[in-house]
């Protein structure tokens, strides 16, 4: 434990700077913890399906066991390591995101014929589970922005709106443009997420149901992902939700060319 706090040494510049050094000092203390109590949290999120890949393995090498339950047991190893692999790829994507060795690279983005292209990808996945999935875009608008992101943005939020639905319920997804931005509006009528939730969902692992997030193929990452992606093209994301009625994510993302 090193962290220095230096007593007050005066009300001048020097004071100031001793002050500056207190406040660098404790941040950097939390930071330790957090990074800590992070890669604790990964561990365990990692921990958890290699011990079913494990023990699943075990028995399904035994030789005097049913096809059919092998079978079974193979497609457990099967899905608990698709699990692995997410939370692999999503940790991957924050590492490089934390670096700030990612490129953002904008341009002038159509975004009827991406919009086009997100509901083709997304459409299968919805309609197989009786949900249906509306994808506005009357104007032609465009967004300079990073159309790769643009589209890992979206693809996040609206696989949140169909993991968090029911059958015969609608996800919606239009775009409005403001005087210097574009605002996209994705509303399901999903379980919704309770008002003391709201402030941690896009914390880090944070899933308001584990075992349900689990269940769906979910690490608890994808939003943290979102809000760095929204926010390294200068945007702004946020969310309100009513339990049992559904969720909201409004995405504002800036329509200008960087005056650097
Ligand atoms: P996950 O991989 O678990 O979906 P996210 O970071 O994308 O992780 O979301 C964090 C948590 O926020 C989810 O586990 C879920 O509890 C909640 N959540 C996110 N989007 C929605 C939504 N559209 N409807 C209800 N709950 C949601």
């Amino acid at each position: 434990d090193y962290e220095v706090a230096l007593p007050r040494l005066g009300n001048d510049e020097i004071g100031e700077l001793g002050e500056s050094i207190n406040k660098l000092s404790k941040d950097l203390k939390t930071m330790k913890r957090d990074r800590a109590e992070f890669l604790g949290s990964i561990s365990h999120e990692l921990r958890t399906p290699l011990t079913y890949v494990q023990g699943y393995t075990n028995v399904a090498l035994r030789e005097n066991i049913d096809e059919k339950d092998r079978q079974e047991y193979l497609r457990i190893i099967q899905e608990e390591t698709s699990t692995i692999v997410a939370l692999v790829e999503n940790l991957f994507e924050l590492a490089k995101l934390d670096e700030n060795t990612f490129t953002i690279l904008k341009e002038h983005v159509e975004l009827c014929p991406l919009l086009r292209k997100i509901h083709t990808k997304m459409a299968p996945a919805f309609n197989s589970e009786g949900i249906s999935l509306d994808v506005e875009c009357h104007e032609d608008l465009t967004l300079y922005a990073d159309p790769i992101r643009l589209e890992q943005i979206l693809l996040n939020l609206l696989d949140n709106a169909r993991k968090y639905s029911k059958a015969g319920s609608a996800t919606r997804l239009h775009v409005t443009a403001e005087a210097h931005s574009l605002v996209f509006t994705i509303a399901d009528e999903g379980i919704g997420i309770p008002q003391s939730e709201l402030p941690h969902i896009f914390e880090r692992l944070y899933r308001v149901e584990k075992s349900r997030s689990r269940e769906l193929g979910g690490t608890g990452l994808g939003l943290s992902i979102v809000k760095m992606l929204v926010e390294a093209h200068g945007g702004d994301i946020s969310i309100t939700s009513s339990e049992g009625v559904g969720t909201t994510v409004m995405l504002t993302m800036p329509n200008e060319e960087d005056r650097e």
